[in-house]
């Protein structure tokens, strides 16, 4: 890691109830002060009773996807105009299972991170390569392929997100990339984007898959990783804190 701040975000995806989630954002908020960027991603029904607890906090708060459109006849969908109206600081996008269950392609995903952006919030951009995708040799040309969409959509802009390198065979199946493994990805996605924008080595690449406190150190040790996007360990506070610590 180097003097860029570390993010780390939880995402919640389809977990909880009013009652968890207050005991979940309590522990959390008993946790602080954090020397990381800190942020939970929660499902929509609960953005206003997060926004609430959270409020005055140094924790963040955000969504786990928005609409690539600003509105219309979109049933189901929730603009990034609208989180936007909440204060939403981040919004996740291209997520792996929206990308597998929902058939996100990548100029959808780059064009709900310009949707985001354009609304002041913060997308983290996920990439990542499948099992079948990295044993056939091809880790690099799937994640470069994933990033350019979104580089040649927001152009310079792109300084303004934050990535999330994401394996798709770590995620939710208790295999981590090893840190080596992630350094490498991360390294071929910073060289990529300091091609695309000045601000390239000010940017956080999150790594995401399996992330616990026993091996959060030794992955965000690595020059290029900035912090995590945290799935299954942010769902209880203890093991969440212990992995913000480990960012700061
Ligand atoms: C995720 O959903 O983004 C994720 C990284 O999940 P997990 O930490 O459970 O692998």
């Amino acid at each position: 890691m180097t003097d860029r701040t570390p993010l780390v975000a939880g995402n919640w995806k389809m977990h909880g109830s009013r009652a968890a989630n207050a005991e979940l954002l309590a522990g959390i908020l008993a946790g602080q002060p954090f020397k990381c960027d800190v942020a939970v991603c929660v499902p929509s029904p609960y953005l206003g009773d997060v926004a609430q607890a959270l409020a005055g906090s140094g924790v963040a708060w955000g969504a786990q996807d928005c609409s690539a459109h600003e509105h219309g006849a979109y049933t189901g969908e929730v603009s990034a105009g609208m989180l936007a109206e909440f204060g939403c600081r981040y919004v996740i996008v291209g997520h792996s299972e929206r990308r597998a269950y929902h058939a996100e392609g990548d100029q959808a995903v780059a064009d709900k991170a310009k949707i985001a952006l354009a609304r002041g919030i913060t997308p983290i951009v996920c990439v990542g390569e499948t099992l079948a995708e990295r044993e056939s040799g091809q880790t690099e040309a799937v994640v470069k392929r994933q990033l350019s969409a979104v580089i040649h959509t927001l152009g310079p802009c792109v300084g303004e997100i934050v990535v999330a390198y994401e394996p798709v065979w770590a995620i939710g199946t208790g295999k981590t990339a090893t840190p080596e493994q992630a350094q490498e990805v991360h390294a071929l996605l910073r060289v990529q984007l300091r091609a695309a924008t000045q601000r390239a080595d000010a940017m956080r690449v999150l790594y995401g898959g399996s992330v616990k406190p026993d091996n959060a150190a030794t992955l965000f040790a690595q020059p290029d990783i900035d912090g995590g996007l945290i799935g299954g360990a942010s769902l209880k506070a203890s093991d969440f804190v212990a992995i913000c610590r480990a960012a700061g």
